[in-house]
């Protein structure tokens, strides 16, 4: 079956279907890509001397639950990683995320706050919106950072027990107040946050406040130390 797949149906399907870029559908050599160089050089990076990143750290900072951060991009409206993103999250292109969960994972495994954490964790979905979704984006980008690092993915340990609604019109205080309680841990593995360090990943952060309430959390479980790691960081 190996063999068929390897040289047989793979090439024939790149015969029918040939690899193209997601956002432009520029021909790809490799199949595995999914995105283009020329797209991919689209989007912007961003560093820890943005003022987006320091405006964040600094939240998470006065918060008291979230040690540091690592991002990789900025995610900018209209732009081509906001369709990237969408594809990723409402159009099941799964691979999206492992690929820019790889991206994520050969940053961080130079860090070494990050590279010796104990668990990845995707941030959860309710799981109405899993089933009505079928899938969390998250734990594809997790899967991708992962591969990298080494470092196992946990998505049983916390779950969203609010059916919250959709963040993008509310300002910071009706974030805060929309996710305040939203998530909890499940009892069955309760004690596994005793000590630990976790990395909490999202697709995109804007104000923090899910990934706060979610580190908080797993703090008040006794987790040693909570990171927070995104593809993109919102304007
Ligand atoms: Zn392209």
């Amino acid at each position: 079956m190996v063999f068929l797949q390897q040289h047989i149906i793979a090439p024939l399907r790149d015969f029918i279907f040939p690899p193209v870029c997601l956002t432009c559908t520029t021909l790809l050599e490799n199949n595995k890509l999914r995105i283009c160089p020329v797209c991919w050089e689209s989007f912007t990076p961003v560093t820890a001397s943005h003022p987006v990143w320091i405006e964040l750290k600094s939240k998470f900072e006065t918060g008291g639950v979230v040690r540091d951060i690592f991002s990789r991009f900025l995610f900018e409206k209209e732009g081509k990683l906001q369709e990237v993103i969408h594809l990723l999250k409402y159009q099941s292109m799964k691979s999206i995320g492992v690929l820019l969960g790889s991206e994520l994972g050969t940053r961080l495994k130079s860090i070494p706050l990050f590279s010796t954490a104990d668990f990845l964790v995707p941030i959860p979905l309710h799981k109405l919106k899993r089933r009505e979704r079928g899938y969390n984006q998250s734990e594809y980008i997790c899967k991708g950072i992962s591969e990298e690092m080494g470092i196992p993915v946990n998505s049983s340990l916390i779950e969203r027990k609010k059916y919250t609604q959709s963040q993008t019109k509310l300002n910071m205080r009706e974030r805060m107040e929309n996710v305040g309680d939203a998530f909890s841990i499940n009892p069955k593995y309760e004690s596994m946050a005793n000590g630990k360090t976790f990395i909490l990943v999202d697709d995109v952060i804007t104000t923090g406040s899910t990934i706060n309430a979610c580190a908080a959390e797993l703090l008040a479980h006794k987790a040693k130390s909570i990171l927070a790691v995104s593809v993109a960081l919102a304007e």
